[in-house]
């Protein structure tokens, strides 16, 4: 628990009337169902820029991609939910400034909309490659339905994809390409894909089941240009052309903190919030991609991308915001689909200093646990539900394990984390 953490109850202060949540993503969705859940009776607004409700964006890489989900089930929550439940769903909006001292919230438009409190879910955006050719048609970003739209369209059988990129976002459609019967080829700047996300034997065990999938894997090449006239041929390397008939560049993302760092709010890497979610001002929330929180079984802070994340911090707000107590802190966790791969990661290997694998990842199976000292930091398992379980409950509760007991698997997962 945060011991610093009060509700606005708490703190005396006069309950929110008006809510207006900026970004009608993962999180801001999330935010405005809860206030309600929770009892919130007062007016919210959930503007987003995006022309659609309030979806996934998980899918969009893998089942969406592959044709094995409509866009109907993307949706948080069906269409009618937002005026069943008295929020104001405001679609094609872009905010544009906050007015703290006036405590409102300017659209493009021109419209100024009045907040007691106001939540910012702004999420993140494609990071670009400032390369020659970068506009070159057919040269593509995933983040958003339409993004995703754009490159199904063009992931025709028997075509070239060009993968920019090793990190989760560049894997699941090199995947998912596969599957539509893609060639494949993945360039990655680094030594090794998932770099900066993943252990080393993890990212040894993706590189080897993708290239059995016949995706080919370029590492440590920087890439200096696309190339082609209208429609890009090629993607440009030190020394090298990769031909191809599409390229998706999925090199990370940049939170969307324009608005708060124009309004003066403390931002780092990511809007700097507290365990409500609070930001430096305390009318305002941040909440999601957007964020830099904190993490307390770390005693550390840092921006998390994930789906668990936006929810967690969604909880946290709401319940400030209508006078509930914060919700405890949560084991930060993620996931990834790949093929027949489902890859489950809890926790944050800060200050690991040893690794144990669990299993043999030439099954397809097994966990990497990453330890500082005894105690327990984080897991990342690949088909392997009970470790990532277990591992997830000995992380919560500090524990520390006998790194011998953890790479045995004659003993069960269950046993190890009852303690
Ligand atoms: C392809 C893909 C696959 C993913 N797969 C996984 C996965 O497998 N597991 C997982 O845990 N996570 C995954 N993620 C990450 C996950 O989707 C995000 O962590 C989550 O969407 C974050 O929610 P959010 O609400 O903070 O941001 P978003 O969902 O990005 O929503 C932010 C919204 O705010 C809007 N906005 C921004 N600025 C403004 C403004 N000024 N005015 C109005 N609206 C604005 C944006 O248009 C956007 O609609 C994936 C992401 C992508 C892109």
């Amino acid at each position: 628990m945060n011991p610093v953490a009060m509700n606005d109850q708490e703190r005396g202060e006069k309950l929110a009337e008006r809510v207006v949540i900026v970004g009608a993503g993962h999180a801001g969705g999330t935010a405005a169902a809860l206030l309600r859940q929770y009892g919130f009776e007062g007016s919210i607004v959930l503007a987003g820029e995006e022309p659609v409700a309030p979806y996934q964006r998980p899918p969009l890489s893998k089942a969406w991609l592959k044709g094995e989900a409509d866009s109907e089930s993307l949706l948080l929550r069906p269409v009618s939910f937002y005026p069943e439940h008295n929020i104001d769903l405001r679609l094609g909006v872009v905010a544009t400034a906050i007015d703290r001292t006036a405590k409102t919230v300017t659209f493009k438009d021109g419209e100024a909309l009045p907040y007691d409190r106001l939540i910012l879910a702004t999420g993140a955006g494609p990071r670009h490659l400032p390369v020659r050719g970068a506009e070159l048609r057919r040269v593509l970003y995933l983040r958003t339905a339409a993004d995703a739209d754009a490159l199904k369209a063009v992931l025709k059988r028997g075509r070239r994809l060009a993968v920019v990129g090793g990190g989760y976002v560049g894997l699941e459609v090199a995947a998912s390409a596969r599957a539509l019967g893609c060639e494949v080829v993945v360039i990655e700047r680094e030594a090794r894909v998932l770099a900066r996300v993943a252990s080393k034997p993890l990212s040894a065990f993706f590189e080897r089941y993708h290239a059995e999938k016949g995706v080919e894997i370029v590492l440590g090449a920087a890439v200096t240009g696309f190339r082609g006239e209208n429609i890009v041929t090629g993607v440009a390397l030190h020394g090298e052309v990769q031909a191809c008939d599409v390229a998706l560049v999925g090199i990370g993302a940049a939170p969307n903190i324009a608005l708060a760092r124009d309004a003066g709010l403390s931002c780092a890497d990511g809007v700097v919030v507290d365990l409500e979610a609070r930001t430096s001002d305390p009318d305002i929330f941040a909440i999601g991609d957007v964020t830099h929180r904190p993490l307390p079984l770390y005693d550390r802070a840092m921006r998390l991308e994930s789906v668990p994340n936006a929810l967690e911090q969604a909880k946290q707000a709401a319940a400030a915001i209508s006078g509930h107590a914060p919700p405890a802190p949560e084991v930060p966790w993620f996931w990834s689909d790949q093929y027949d791969l489902k890859l489950q990661i809890a926790g944050a290997p800060f200050d690991a200093d040893s690794l144990v694998i669990r299993g043999d990842p030439a099954t397809n199976s097994f966990a990497v646990f990453h330890l500082a000292g005894n105690r327990l930091m984080a897991v990342e398992a690949v088909n392997a539900a009970a470790e990532f379980m277990g591992g997830r409950q000995l992380i919560g509760k500090r524990a520390e394990v006998d790194p011998a007991k953890l790479a045995d698997t004659a003993i069960p997962m269950k046993q190890i984390a009852a303690g």
